[in-house]
């Protein structure tokens, strides 16, 4: 559902602006307390936030306790190297973060996609660009149905403007509906994913020696993120990187091995 506010954003600027504001005050993205900026959270929110902030290690993007310099890899990331070469996300799964996500996601709250999609871009700048494939990790058309749109894709757009890159959408196909991956063991994420992925072979050219981006709203077990940067380099990608805007924390679940092969 699209927002007065975001009817009129378009036509608003100055005097416009300030009647706008005094008739619909701004309000914090996340609890809807009046707020001073657009596209901000209120105090008690951005408090909330589990911001992931670097340094941070090179191949998964999980924080380090203090600067151990550039391009360092976590013990974890050394031990078990992920399938994708980067992993940068806006904030760990909790708090103010975990709530926009559920309220993107099934609240119906689909203006998040922006002020979401550009936290993004913020903290994927140094893999995002022009030369990008903006590529969303795929809802299953049923659960599209179910949903109504694909809030992976909503932020991928958001984030393709951003940066100047390709927004691509159909890229990579769901073949099959997977079961929920929460409550699964390992083992039974590998095998619920396994091939559940392709890529639409008319659109091969496209892809062939291409640095993608792939796009989630949030990497909770990992399973997913490994099995689609699996398929695109299979392929012909050259490269894939992950961005999303959450990340659970692997040391409050048994997610921490998942991402690898
Ligand atoms: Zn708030």
């Amino acid at each position: 559902m699209i927002s007065i506010r975001e009817q009129l954003s378009s036509v608003s600027s100055g005097a416009l602006k300030g009647a706008l504001n005094a008739l619909l005050p701004l309000r914090c993205l996340c609890c809807d307390r009046r707020v001073g900026s657009d596209d901000g959270l209120c105090p008690v929110c951005w408090h909330g936030m589990a911001f992931i902030e670097k340094p941070v290690c090179h191949r998964l993007g999980t924080p380090f306790a203090y600067d151990v310099g550039e391009e360092t890899w976590s013990p974890r990331a050394i031990a078990s190297p992920p399938v994708f070469d980067r992993l940068r996300s806006v904030a760990f799964y909790e708090g103010s973060a975990q709530r926009l996500v559920l309220a993107f996601k099934f609240g119906g709250r689909r203006e998040l996609a922006r002020p979401m999609g550009k936290w993004m871009s913020n903290a994927g700048q140094e893999f995002l660009g022009p030369d990008c494939l903006i590529v969303p990790v795929p809802l299953h058309w049923g659960r599209l149905i179910s949903r109504r749109f694909n809030q992976a894709g909503a932020l991928a757009q958001v984030i393709a403007k951003e940066c100047g890159g390709s927004y691509e959408p159909d890229i990579l196909k769901r073949q099959k509906r997977t079961r929920r991956q929460v409550g699964l063991s390992a083992k039974e994420r590998q095998k619920n994913v396994r091939s559940a992925f392709s890529v639409d072979k008319t659109r091969l050219d496209r892809l062939e020696g291409r640095h993608v981006v792939l796009i989630d709203d949030v990497i909770t077990t990992g399973s997913t993120i490994a099995a689609c940067t699996k398929t695109l380099l299979g392929g012909g990608a050259a490269s894939v990187d992950i961005l999303t805007f959450a990340l659970a924390d692997p040391s409050q679940s048994d997610a921490g091995g998942e991402i690898h092969p």
